[in-house]
């Protein structure tokens, strides 16, 4: 009861509307998809007539819109919003009344992109009642023992902060990802009832105590969160803990896009945000994003809808089937930053030094790292473009990206098109 009291303090210091967010999810929860969508257009037209009137973006952009006649349908007659467009646009969408409470928050992309925005209290609430709602469809109350895993380095200051906030919502968090902290893990995990974070993180964790013979039979729900989960990860999080990694999708503007049931699929927060699929992107509205309206933003990743599916888990809410990868990605060295320009350079680069003409699809799976998948062709010497290919692509790289190449056979009639690059690296994202 202590830590329900303390965990209640805590998240009234953060937001005092997160609970009545919560409330109204946990209504909704199981809704037919009928009332689902009327929420949705409910608050859509909210947003469009609050966008339109305060902001000359969208005073524009909505001219020729009848909000109030609306359907859902009539969304697609808005244009897209790209992430180019909501930068060079920001100061023009940017709605933040003085004297209204704001949150912090920021998308830090590749080098340099770091995107500052403020949200409206009510954004922020929406964002952490649909976790709190994903929580307890795994029977978690929030103020249950947790440990989290963050994925990359803080100041001392900010650690001293973030511990004192997570001292109030029963939470221990881990910075730094070496033995000693993966045995301090495992003394707590033995007290807690979930664990969240970073899902190469937490696969990193999981592999060290697959090693050393540790099993855990207490953890409800193990969440990986703003990283790509593979399979592999699933393997080791289930050996040692019982259960695979549960996913949670969003982004720091979007928020809670979708969360996986223990039926295993990814439910859209429906309440939330539309999400749309257009030629396989993700194209997101917010609705709750009124101190920076996002009204159908391009996100920046390949999704797949699932629109059949009857759920076992018995929610109608929509379901996202795959988010395959993300659209125009970089290249990561250990170090440095690269555009994708460089792998056709480096196969170009071969074929006019060596004569060697490779078809190829160029795969990022983490920092440093590269793996060039090359169709087998008969007329190959295999070592030998290998070890010229490796060559070339130095010229460009340097050392600061390690090339493993591997020769695969020719797939045919392969439903998705073959990218000659494809990264599964993800940006760093911060809410
Ligand atoms: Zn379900």
């Amino acid at each position: 009861m202590f830590h329900k009291y303390l965990y209640l303090l805590g998240e009234r210091i953060k937001n005092p509307y997160l609970q009545k967010h919560l409330s109204q999810l946990m209504q909704s929860d199981f809704a037919t998809i009928d009332e689902l969508e009327a929420i949705q257009l409910k608050r859509l037209k909210k947003l469009l007539h609050h966008a339109k009137n305060a902001t000359h973006f969208y005073k524009e952009r909505l001219k020729d819109i009848d909000i109030d006649t609306m359907t859902l349908d009539d969304l697609k007659k808005i244009p897209i919003l790209t992430k180019a467009e909501l930068k060079a646009h920001a100061d023009d969408l940017r709605n933040e009344p003085p004297g209204e409470s704001l949150i912090k928050a920021e998308t830090s992309g590749t080098t340099g992109e770091v995107f500052l925005f403020n949200k409206n209290i009510h954004w922020d609430a929406s964002f952490r009642a649909a976790q709190y709602r994903g929580y307890s469809w795994y029977g978690i109350k929030p103020w249950e023992k947790s440990l989290y895993f963050w994925g990359f380095k803080k100041s001392f200051k900010d650690r001293i902060k973030i511990r004192l906030l997570d001292f109030l919502l029963n939470r221990y968090r881990f910075f730094d990802y070496t033995n000693e902290e993966f045995e301090r893990a495992a003394k707590r995990i033995k007290e807690s009832t979930y664990i969240a974070g970073y899902s190469s993180s937490i696969h990193m964790m999981a592999e060290y105590f697959k090693k050393r013979g540790y099993r855990f039979d207490n953890i409800k729900m193990v969440k990986g969160t703003a990283e790509k989960v593979y399979d592999s990860y699933h393997k080791a999080v289930k050996e040692v803990f019982g259960r695979k990694i549960t996913s949670e999708y969003g982004s720091a503007e979007a928020g809670v896009i979708a969360y996986e049931c223990p039926e295993g699929n990814m439910h859209i927060v429906m309440e939330n945000v539309i999400v749309e699929e257009i030629e396989n992107k993700a194209i997101i509205t917010n609705l709750w994003a009124y101190s920076l309206p996002f009204i159908r933003f391009e996100l920046g990743d390949y999704i797949v809808l699932d629109n059949e599916t009857k759920c076992p888990c018995g929610r109608s809410h929509k379901i996202i089937k795959e988010v395959t990868g993300r659209i125009g990605r970089k290249i990561y060295g250990k170090e440095g930053v690269y555009s994708t320009i460089n792998i056709n350079h480096t196969f170009k680069n071969l074929s006019f030094k060596y004569g060697i003409e490779l078809a190829y699809s160029a795969k990022q799976y983490e920092k440093g790292k590269m793996l060039f998948e090359i169709t087998k062709d008969e007329s190959i010497d295999e070592a030998d473009a290998k070890e010229k290919l490796i060559a070339s692509a130095h010229e460009y790289f340097k050392d600061d990206l390690d090339v493993e190449v591997k020769f695969v056979e020719y797939k045919e009639g392969k439903s998705k098109k073959q990218k000659d690059f494809e990264s599964f690296v993800d940006e760093e994202v911060t809410a």
